[in-house]
């Protein structure tokens, strides 16, 4: 590992500053030393935003240039194999320093941000994204960074770096369905089992399971046996296609799963000017939706987010299935 990309460590045994502090403290110092980082926020400064009200819900579109890198990101097997990994530690850009969390994934501060505290947290080691393995470590990232959400894109639904593990993390409440999953009229429990209570979301236009449990233990493993049943339905032996986003607030833990069939919608293909360019990862899914390109934020309309929505997740009955298998 190259010491000068160490910023300062965090492990649970760690004396002094908690991590949301030491974040916070990277951001400062990487706004001013990282160059690149600088101009990520200025334009961040210039984005636009616009409220879109669909079917039993409402998305907020997000104008943003600089996400033209993920957006258009080429994320197929060979492309991918050709191209340098820039969240290797050995590549990361001159000025880039991260958090060692620990020892075992570096803290980043995210060069093209949505949030106005946006950060990347990737694996020391270049290792395939699959959430499975790491969902320890996925509870332990949304307990230690206060106040924030840490969220998951499967290798094939929005990861841009499929091929290293990695998370993100944003301001806990910046992404729309934080909140309407605490409306309770919108919850269809799917009942207890031990310490984990379950829901689906009802008229949302896209399939929500939430999960909360106070025992990290029983979460991880009520998770692994929806990954089993959804294998099992799907007839599969690769990771299912979900964005996950996890926080923790008053000892309990909050998982949002959005099971997918699809990565991006057949707009995105499309030629020309009929070109949609919106590819839906866990931010776009919970209702921040992103658009790079100025034509596709103005023309946008309700019926469009909602086919996208309802086109790149799993088919509802498919979802029960996968339930009443568990
Ligand atoms: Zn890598």
């Amino acid at each position: 590992m190259l010491p000068q990309k160490i910023y300062s460590s965090f492990t649970s045994r760690s004396a002094g500053d908690s991590l949301s502090e030491q974040i916070l403290a990277l951001l400062d110092q990487q706004k001013k030393t990282w160059p690149q980082l600088a101009k990520g926020y200025e334009a961040l400064e210039l984005i636009r935003v616009r409220e879109v009200q669909c079917d039993g819900y409402s998305v907020r579109l997000q104008l943003n240039p600089k996400r033209i890198v993920s957006s258009g990101a080429k994320v197929d097997a060979k492309s991918i194999s050709e191209r340098k990994c820039f969240l290797c530690i050995d590549n990361l850009p001159e000025g880039q320093k991260g958090i060692l969390y620990q020892n075992q994934f570096l803290v980043l501060c995210n060069p093209a941000p949505i949030f106005s505290q946006h950060y990347t947290i990737s694996d020391v080691n270049h290792i395939p994204q699959e959430i499975e393995k790491f969902l320890g470590i996925f509870f332990s990232l949304a307990k230690d960074f206060t106040g924030f959400t840490v969220f998951y894109n499967g290798p094939k639904c929005g990861a841009s770096a499929p091929d290293h593990m990695h998370f993100q993390a944003c301001p806990s409440g910046a992404i729309p369905v934080e909140r309407d999953v605490e409306e309770v009229r919108r919850r269809s429990s799917i009942g207890k089992v031990g310490a984990v209570s379950g829901f689906m979301v009802r008229d949302y236009g896209r399939r929500v399971l939430v999960l909360e449990s106070a025992d990290g233990g029983e979460l991880e493993s009520y998770i692994l046996n929806l990954l089993r049943s959804m294998k099992k339905v799907l007839a599969t032996n690769e990771e299912p296609m979900l964005n996950i986003l996890c926080s923790f607030h008053q000892n309990t833990w909050r998982v949002i799963i959005f099971p997918r069939r699809k990565h991006r919608p057949d707009v995105y293909f499309r030629e020309g000017d009929a070109q949609v360019l919106i590819s839906p990862a866990a931010v776009d899914i919970g209702g921040l939706v992103i658009t790079p390109i100025e034509k596709d934020f103005q023309n946008v309309d309700a019926k469009m987010i909602q086919n996208i929505f309802e086109e790149v997740s799993i088919n509802k009955g498919v979802l029960e299935k996968i339930i009443g298998g568990m």
